[in-house]
Formats: C-alpha cells, sequence, structure tokens
C-alpha cells in the first residue's frame, strides 16, 4: 500500500514514518493519552476494602 493521502490524525501534518501513523512522537503520545483518558473516567478502586 502506497497511501500518500494519509496524514496525522492529531494535527493533520504529514505522516512521519518513524511516527507512524503519526508526525511525530509528540502527536503519538496524544493519541495515547486520549484514549486513556477514556479509561481514567471510570471510577478507578483504589483498594478492595474487604467486607468479610
Ligand atoms: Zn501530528
Amino acid at each position: 500500500m502506497s497511501k500518500r493521502s494519509e496524514r496525522c490524525p492529531i494535527c493533520g501534518k504529514a505522516i512521519v514514518a518513524a511516527h507512524a501513523p503519526f508526525c511525530s512522537a509528540a502527536c503519538r503520545d496524544r493519541d495515547l493519552i486520549r484514549w486513556l483518558d477514556e479509561d481514567y473516567r471510570v471510577p478507578l478502586k483504589p483498594e478492595d476494602d474487604g467486607d468479610g
């Protein structure tokens, strides 16, 4: 496949192979944080208090 219309989904810049499918490590991290953030929305339980 040789798509050259692909662009960084974060900022829209040209994709860099080293950081594909993003343009830079920064954007790659951003994307990661994005979906991680969604997970964080779930009320996490710090520890099981133990009910028995
Ligand atoms: Zn980017």
